[in-house]
């Protein structure tokens, strides 16, 4: 799954392949625009994780009465 980039001068949409506008030659934001997405992802999925994991250690572990 990737986004279309969109050219920052014209705005001609392109395919995810393309590094340069076809229309006007200029280089896409494309590499800026996935990495961060990608980080975002990345970060969502490590609450994620992290969330699992408290709960599972929060029935996993034995209570301590003090
Ligand atoms: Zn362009």
């Amino acid at each position: 799954m990737s986004t279309q980039p969109t050219c920052l001068y014209c705005q001609q949409v392109h395919h995810a392949d393309a590094s340069e506008c076809r229309q006007c030659g200029m280089p896409l934001p494309a590499e800026a625009a996935t990495a961060g997405e990608r980080r975002l992802r990345r970060f969502t999925w490590f609450c994620v994780g992290l969330t699992i994991f408290c709960i599972v250690m929060f029935f996993w572990l034995p209570r301590s009465i003090a």
